[in-house]
């Protein structure tokens, strides 16, 4: 859409043109370059495009007082309206119901068309739906099956969502899915192509109607559906199940479902992501002089060696035990006794007179010393 001509231009008005000469100038257009009446001119849709969009603006008071302050920037949402025109299918086939376009343009002022049929109606998916679902922490890590009671609608099993059953060809359109009819309208007569209206453009019609669904080709149906959750599932983490959302429209397919997950917390074990972290209380002595400790892990416990000299949240890594062979860390949590026996205090009493003091405290007394005034 570079170097967009100027509406006025395109429609052959001049900038104070009353909304009856801009109207007329565009029938006037539409006439000559709509691709259903000009199959000589190879720029005719093009043309006839331009002059629609040129229309679409000029013909609204709010969008054309926006392009003449702003010019095409003024108006570029305003473009907005030739969306709709996707749904006749574009103007390179012939497959358009002239008698919709120019109802929409004139405000129906083209009865004549009154037995125009709408032809197929616009596939449509359905909407996705969204079902949030809580897990167990164990449900979560190691994976899960769950059912689910779900009310969707799926393709009739006796039709296959056809609708029908015994195909024949359309004795309407003879298997085309078109009809060609002649219209006659005050800008003249013209061959128009439709959708047929008894096959829905598909050619083919059937012996009897479907009595299970009634001929619409779908039935709402309650299952049970079992869903495998994968291990290592978090919050907020979502799953597809295709198909199983909202019932698509005019035969468009559904929508998805999507379960989001909520996951418990664990009263020890902590997550990040596939990281699993646990505190492990240590005594001062057992940090000091080093132990044995059996520790639980996801997949049962494990008794491990700490080494001597923890300080408090020192972290140690355990490989693999974390979910789908995360790592696990032990954080280490040291824990200063806040009652002595007598004995303890006379232990503790005589083990302040050795030299416990390692690099770090000496340095730091030493800044000590250096800061006295
Ligand atoms: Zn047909
Ligand atoms: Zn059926």
């Amino acid at each position: 859409m570079a170097n967009k001509r100027d509406y006025y231009e395109v429609l052959g008005v001049s900038k104070d043109a009353t909304e009856q000469e801009i109207k007329s100038a565009f029938r006037k257009l539409a006439k000559k370059y709509h691709p259903d009446l000009n199959k000589d001119d190879p720029d005719a849709s093009e043309k006839f495009k331009e002059a629609q969009e040129a229309y679409e603006v000029l013909s609204d008071e709010n969008k054309r007082s926006q392009y003449d302050r702003f010019g095409h920037a003024g108006v570029s949402g305003g473009a907005s309206g030739m969306g709709g025109f996707s749904s006749y299918g574009g103007f390179d086939g012939v497959d358009i119901d002239l008698g919709d376009i120019f109802d929409s343009f004139f405000g129906g002022g083209f009865s004549g068309f009154g037995s125009r049929t709408k032809g197929g109606a616009r596939k449509q998916r359905g909407d996705d739906f969204l079902k949030k679902v809580n897990l167990t922490f164990e449900e979560a890590v190691f994976g899960c099956e769950k059912d689910f009671e779900l009310d969707f609608i799926e393709d009739c099993e006796v039709c296959d969502g056809n609708g029908g059953i015994g195909e024949k060809t359309c004795s309407t359109c003879h298997g085309s899915g078109t009809i060609t009819s002649e219209q006659h309208t005050i800008l003249g007569s013209f061959l128009s192509k439709s959708t047929c209206p008894d096959c829905k453009g598909t050619g083919h019609t059937y012996e009897k109607k479907c009595n299970a669904c009634n001929g619409k080709g779908k039935v709402k149906t309650h299952k049970t559906i079992t869903v495998n959750i994968p291990s290592g599932t978090d919050t907020g983490k979502r799953l597809k199940i295709t198909g199983k959302g909202g019932a698509g429209i005019n035969g468009g397919p559904n929508g998805d479902l999507y379960l989001e997950f909520y996951v418990e917390e664990h009263e020890y074990f902590k997550r990040d992501g596939n990281d699993i972290y646990l505190e492990i209380p240590l005594t001062i002595t057992e940090a000091t002089l080093g132990c044995k400790k059996t520790i639980p892990t996801l997949y049962g416990n494990v008794t491990l060696n700490i080494p001597s000299g923890i300080n408090n949240l020192d972290k140690q890594r355990i490989k693999g035990k974390g979910i789908n062979n995360g790592n696990m860390y032990l954080i280490f949590k040291v824990l200063t006794p806040r009652r002595l026996t007598k004995e303890q205090k006379k232990l503790f009493e005589a083990l302040s007179k050795t030299d416990l003091e390692d690099k770090e405290i000496k340095d730091f007394m030493r800044f000590t010393s250096k800061n006295e005034k």
